[in-house]
């Protein structure tokens, strides 16, 4: 079974021939089932959640036009899982939880893409980086990774070790380890999935999320997973599965989740 459950339509219009798009190339690269995650602070029903600048700006859907594209291609025979990619904000946990409960998800993507104010994944806050030690930053994003798992309020941990993005990272193996093993024990604690996100190739680090060490831990620790693409365009759906299969089963996966009104079963990898 190949799925792919992260997918931002978010480049044009919320239509039924725009989704076909994506169920087009989904079908062409061997995807049995795909959803759309949309980026939850793109709606103005977040907007009690999510507040800074950079976000006020982009809060320009309704969560109402984005049910109704799910709606219509249901009609007309499509099957397109209903998600979305939520920002994980530490103290917000009410709000969020509140927003996911109003509207019938397949699944919930938590992301952290936010330290405070700082979008440390954006290329035009890429400068924060210089400013602030690695290690210190990669503590602050894992404890964001920590809480969300804690919080209970996702059902997929979105690319785990993102932190990477621009490559600024610890060249302390000691202290990478001690990370990846609190993240993964924290992760299976909570019984959270997480994705392998082909997403990280097509990003200056040039490498799948999450990096094979923290990948190990978590099989090891038993965290189930998914395998997504972060598309941005039809193109990318399912782009680089191969290398994200081989990735999985080198370090003990066999199997994949599904999603369905929230609830997960487990099938066949591949
Ligand atoms: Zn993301
Ligand atoms: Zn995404």
């Amino acid at each position: 079974m190949l799925t792919d459950y992260h997918i931002h339509v978010e480049r044009g219009p919320y239509t039924v021939e725009w989704l076909r798009e994506f169920k087009k190339q989904a079908e062409k690269v061997g995807i049995e089932e795909w959803g759309i995650s949309e980026h939850a602070y793109r709606f103005v029903e977040t907007s009690h959640i999510f507040m800074n600048n950079w976000v006020k700006e982009r809060q320009t859907e309704t969560m109402k036009d984005y049910l109704a594209m799910i709606g219509d291609a249901r009609e007309q025979g499509m099957k397109v899982k209903f998600g979305i990619e939520m920002d994980y904000f530490p103290g917000k946990e009410e709000e969020i939880s509140r927003f996911i409960s109003e509207y019938p998800f397949d699944y919930v993507i938590g992301s952290v893409h936010w330290i405070d104010q700082w979008g440390f994944d954006l290329d035009e806050m890429k400068e924060e980086w210089d400013k602030r030690k690695v290690e210190d930053v990669w503590v602050e994003y894992f404890n964001r990774i920590v809480s969300l798992a804690e919080s209970r309020l996702f059902d997929i941990a979105g690319h785990i070790d993102l932190a990477k993005i621009f490559k600024y990272i610890p060249t302390d193996d000691n202290f990478l380890l001690e990370q990846y093993q609190r993240v993964a024990k924290v992760l299976a604690d909570n019984e959270l999935t997480i994705e392998i996100s082909t997403a990280g190739l097509r990003k200056p680090v040039g490498e799948i999320y999450p990096q094979p060490t923290l990948l190990k831990k978590c099989c090891q620790h038993g965290v189930p997973i998914v395998i997504n693409s972060d598309a941005h365009c039809p193109e990318d759906v399912g782009a680089d599965y191969r290398q994200a299969v081989e990735l999985a089963r080198s370090v003990g996966y066999s199997e994949v989740q599904v999603f369905n009104h929230r609830k997960r079963i487990a099938k066949k990898l591949g």
